[in-house]
């Protein structure tokens, strides 16, 4: 990147005591089905009993490979599909059992940000038309203030009034993205999930892209949940980062803590692919060995333990589960856990 990005850790700033989001066990399986009958097989545990929380105003990013279930999660939470289990609140309120009258009104209250800003958009109207779509659906404006509030919401993403009335070819990627970031703020969403919003762009553009969701966010005091699938993207944005690896949360703590104290052996690999221009940040670099197994053949035992190099026999037979090893410091590995007697 070649803008410096903003930091977040920063103790002036502290977040809110008061959680937003409440996620609790939540999982997400596809059936596998085979034969004439289309008989159910086996499943694809995309996501498997997820929890954490979010809290009023805090940025949590969530990263891992690709495939390890991050987007699912996201797209489960929201309810853009159906959960196979679990449950997720905001501020109180059962996401899971809502209808769907009341679904409509709490999508109002979290929006999602994709990652292809073109896929998202649709190519047949103007930018200014999205995101007035935005503002009529949830009747939050009517006539004249309408468009005004569009002007208000390009201006805040850096784009010009006239950017109005352009379709989405005429935007280069970062402006699409930007596009995307007025409609999810539309209609002033408490809480932003944000699925790899730079992944798609170039380089040089995403450091823009970064600081302003770090800018949105303070100002508005919104929670964020960032998706990406390198450690190096959400350390300057987040408060506190997940690791995902398979379907489920490895490590979880505050974003300094993790990018000091590294615990899970699959975080420390992530961390040692990030380029830094500090000595004392520089390690040498893990490289893992095979490839993230299939969700839907899921490794006995710690489901790591096919590239761990830290393996040891337990691993292989028993699953570990994610504990506090240290204050606000979780992590699912046997190394930092009693073993099992056998
Ligand atoms: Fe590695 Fe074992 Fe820890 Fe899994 S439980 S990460 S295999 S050391």
């Amino acid at each position: 990147m070649t803008e410096t990005t903003q930091t977040r850790n920063d103790p002036s700033r502290p977040t809110s005591d008061e959680v937003l989001l409440r996620v609790r066990d939540v999982r997400k399986y596809f059936p596998i089905r085979r034969g004439f009958f289309s008989r159910v097989v086996g499943h694809v545990k995309a996501v498997d009993h997820v929890s954490f929380d979010v809290h009023k105003g805090e940025v949590l990013g969530l990263v891992g490979e690709s495939g390890c279930g991050k987007t699912t999660l996201a797209r489960t939470i929201l309810r853009l599909i159906e959960p196979t289990g679990g449950q997720v609140n905001l501020d109180g309120v059962s996401v899971f059992d809502l209808g769907a009258a009341d679904m409509r009104k709490m999508r109002k209250r979290m929006q999602i940000i994709f990652q292809d800003p073109y896929g998202s958009l649709n190519p047949r109207l103007t930018a200014g038309s999205m995101i007035a779509e935005a503002i009529q659906i949830h009747k939050l404006a009517r006539g004249d203030a309408v468009r005004q509030r569009v002007v208000e919401l390009l201006d805040r993403v850096g784009l010009p009034a006239a950017a109005m009335s352009r379709y989405p070819h005429e935007f280069s990627g970062g402006q699409r993205q930007r596009i995307g970031i007025a409609r999810a703020l539309a209609v002033g969403p408490e809480l932003i999930i944000a699925d790899e919003p730079v992944s798609a762009l170039d380089v040089s553009i995403q450091a823009q892209i970064l600081n302003l969701l770090a800018d949105l966010q303070r100002d508005l005091e919104m929670s964020l949940v960032f998706i990406a699938h390198d450690l190096g993207v959400v350390e300057h944005i987040s408060d506190r980062v997940a690791v995902m690896y398979l379907g489920k949360i490895v490590e979880m703590t505050a974003s300094s803590m993790l990018y000091e104290h590294a615990k899970h052996p699959y975080t420390k690999a992530l961390m040692s692919a990030i380029p830094s221009l500090d000595p004392k940040r520089r390690s040498e670099r893990i490289v893992l060995k095979g490839d993230v197994p299939s969700p839907a053949d899921v490794p006995p035992g710690c489901p790591f333990h096919t590239r761990c190099p830290e393996v040891m026999d337990v691993c292989r037979t028993h699953v570990p589960v994610l504990k506090e090893v240290s204050a606000g410091h979780q992590v699912s590995c046997w190394l930092y856990d009693e073993k099992p007697s056998r």
